[in-house]
């Protein structure tokens, strides 16, 4: 029988009360393990984005265009969208790693 208002986490067992674990059953110390880890997969697609559009941007000629800080602007929100979805993509792989059996 299990004790009621508290939930078991998934991954480390850990005993924490109903409504604090996440969808997939993890407790807070188990999520907070894989944000740094999936923190370093986003700032690696922001850069590899941000210097692609750089090469872009000296490709294209684009130094000196007169809209250039428009473009720059474009060019660091699209560097911010890609650590957003990098990091929460690599979140989700992460944790589907872990919690597939290990063989
Ligand atoms: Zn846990």
């Amino acid at each position: 029988m299990s004790t009621p208002h508290v939930s078991a986490c998934s991954r480390c067992a850990a005993e924490t009360p109903e409504g604090k674990l996440d969808p997939t059953g993890w407790c807070d110390a188990c999520r907070a393990e894989l944000i740094p880890r999936a923190n370093v997969w986003g700032w690696v697609a922001c850069v590899a984005v941000a210097l692609l559009y750089l090469g872009w941007m000296v490709w294209a000629g684009m130094f000196g265009h007169l809209f250039m800080m428009a473009w720059v602007v474009l060019g660091v929100g699209l560097a911010f969208l890609a650590l957003k979805v990098a990091r929460r993509v690599a979140f989700e792989v992460l944790r589907a790693r872990a919690m597939s059996p290990r063989r």
